[in-house]
């Protein structure tokens, strides 16, 4: 391709950045321009590079890696400008992204905002900016820090207070490692949670003592075609929202002609008011994958890769070390447990972009390109990853795999609800007595989950509950009978969606967490299609309009009519569900 760049040469660092991740750039003639097409999919994980080292991505740092991938630099720098995380502008390399969003808002983000807007200093060595939820809603008010440099770090800080984070941006320096916080986990029925805050998560030994590896040494046992009956059997649900049967997916995949067969872990949890997979990945990183390894063994699928929020940098960082130590003892690779098996992990970061929790976003973010969703069908059983078939789950579906290889299907289906079957993993957050992650079987009522949680704090009532994320619903409060389960949500017009129960007692201001909830849905949407483009926008502006009391028409229908439309007309989740929520409440708002 002859490629058409700017005069705008790399700096040195910049170079370095970008060779660290692709070589040294004599190695390029030899591969030829082919080749480095073929190395388009590293085109994230080298804006990462870039971005971390220098505190933003430059033209002539653009112009090198366009050279070196032979990418169009209009494609690479449309990339780049996709992801929240990379700025395409100078910015100062010490960053404090303080999360606004609804459980922050709760816990006082917009107080912090005002303390730090009104904080001076120089902006070109230290800056902070407001972010979407960062997935740390059981600790609120969060912040995640991002330092550029020769060795660069991002770190979560949560609780985070406004003197804490002023001083750090005074310094524009991250202190010593903070000691490591204790997870916030509870539960009736602790399954996936059970090794959560007990055991080390970066001790692979202690994994291995306590029963990690049994269940991927008993599918080998068992042989693909089994450990995919069982999971048919067990009628897992996907617990990430859409709720489609994994073992139909797995026995499609591995029934699929074409070659290879991919794995792909979604681990781009970016629901507001979510952190179950985080928790997972951070507190039990082995167990997510020795998981993957039992699906990928399933499915055929001799390569996976699990694609991690951006925002979690000490989910990556566990899961990179036990990707190591899993292929150091052969738990990973060309022979795995010496069964002829090859099987292995890469980790991809995402850079901030909710729309690449959708599955075919994530797809194409992977392969370098904008994490714009794809029309489906093709599905991708068919048509995935790289064009092949590809078993795409989240972190929590798969974490159930270890338990039904060991017990059975049959066992695992005899948890919950015929339609619901299996414990759930819900994030208690916003104004509860005991926020974090619980563990119950499907059916438990959300009441009993909240007293579980201690409901909200003592003299306060509660006013609503928002269930299923931003992309879920409100309910109020004599509605909370509902027994948690994909059918009784379905039937009340509500929605599991990615675990989210979060409470707001009556010292909330609603009509704020309705306002951000739509915020978010207008910066979040890719763009691609008019109705969710154009809707998001239009909501946000009904709705205000509607909240204020401004003079215009009836706007609570024009509500209704956009969420019809965008419901109707996307492409994608997103847009499909952007209204929910706000429609879910809108009328008690207005009363
Ligand atoms: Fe993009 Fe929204 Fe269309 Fe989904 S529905 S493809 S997020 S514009």
């Amino acid at each position: 391709m002859d490629l058409k760049t700017t005069a705008a040469r790399a700096a040195p660092d910049e170079r370095a950045a970008v060779d660290a991740v692709l070589g040294p750039p004599d190695d390029d003639a030899a591969r030829g321009a082919t080749a480095a097409r073929d190395r388009r999919h590293r085109l994230l994980p080298v804006l990462h590079a870039i971005q971390e080292r220098v505190g933003w991505i430059g033209e002539g740092a653009l112009n090198y890696v366009c050279t070196r991938l032979d990418v169009p630099p209009a494609e690479a720098y449309g990339v780049a400008t996709f992801y929240a995380m990379f700025s395409t502008v100078p910015r100062a390399p010490f960053v404090v992204h303080l999360c606004d969003d609804i459980a922050c808002r709760t816990a006082g983000a917009e107080a912090i905002a005002a303390a730090l807007a009104a904080r001076g200093g120089d902006a070109r060595r230290a800056t902070w900016l407001r972010s979407p939820c960062l997935g740390l809603c059981e600790r609120a008010p969060a912040a995640l820090v991002s330092a550029a440099g020769a060795s660069s770090e991002h770190r979560a800080i949560a609780p985070a207070t406004a003197a804490q984070l002023a001083a750090l941006l005074d310094a524009a320096a991250l202190d010593a490692r903070p000691p490591s916080v204790a997870p916030q986990v509870y539960g009736s029925d602790r399954r996936l949670l059970r090794r959560v805050g007990r055991i080390d998560p970066e001790s692979l030994d202690a994994y291995l003592a306590d029963g990690g590896y049994d269940a991927l040494r008993r599918a080998l046992e068992l042989g693909p075609a089994r450990v995919v009956a069982e999971v048919v059997a067990a009628n897992l649900l996907g617990r990430g929202g859409a709720a489609f049967p994994t073992g139909r997916k797995m026995e499609a995949v591995a029934a699929a002609a074409a070659r290879p067969h991919y794995l792909v872990c979604n681990a781009d949890e970016s629901e507001p008011g979510t952190f179950k997979d985080r928790m997972l990945m951070e507190w039990d990183p082995f167990a997510v994958i020795e998981a993957m390894t039992i699906a990928g063994y399933a499915a055929g699928c001799a390569h996976g890769y699990i694609y991690v929020r951006g925002e979690y940098p000490l989910a990556a960082e566990r899961l990179s070390h036990a990707i190591a130590a899993a292929r150091a003892r052969g738990l990973l690779g060309d022979d795995v447990l010496h069964a002829g098996v090859a099987f292995d992990i890469e980790i991809r970061r995402g850079a901030g972009a909710y729309i690449c929790g959708e599955e075919t976003a994530l797809f194409n973010s992977i392969e370098g390109k904008r994490g714009e969703p794809r029309s489906k069908p093709p599905f991708p059983v068919e048509v995935g990853l790289f064009g092949k078939p590809t078993l795409v789950n989240n972190v929590e579906t798969l974490a159930n795999l270890p338990w039904i290889v060991l017990h059975g299907g049959a066992a695992y289906a005899a948890t919950g609800t015929p339609g619901s079957t299996g414990t759930r993993l819900f994030c208690l957050a916003g104004t509860v007595q005991r926020p974090g992650l619980y563990e119950v079987p499907h059916g438990t009522r959300l009441d009993a989950l909240i007293a579980m949680a201690g409901g909200v704090p003592d003299g306060r009532r509660l006013q609503a509950v928002l269930l299923g994320g931003a992309a879920g619903a409100f309910l109020g409060p004599s509605a909370l009978q509902l027994p948690l389960t994909f059918e009784d949500a379905r039937a009340a017009g509500a929605t599991l969606g990615s675990g989210v129960v979060m409470l707001f007692d009556d010292g909330v201001d609603l009509r704020e967490i309705v306002r951000r909830i739509a915020r978010f849905f207008r910066d979040e949407s890719c763009g691609q299609c008019v109705p969710c483009r154009v809707g998001t926008v239009r909501q946000e502006e009904a709705l205000a309009r509607l909240l204020d009391a401004a003079p215009g028409g009836d706007d609570a229908a024009l509500l209704n009519e956009i969420g019809r439309a965008m419901r109707d007309a996307s492409i994608c989740g997103l847009g499909q569900t952007a209204s929910n929520a706000i429609v879910s409440i809108v009328g008690a708002l207005r009363t």
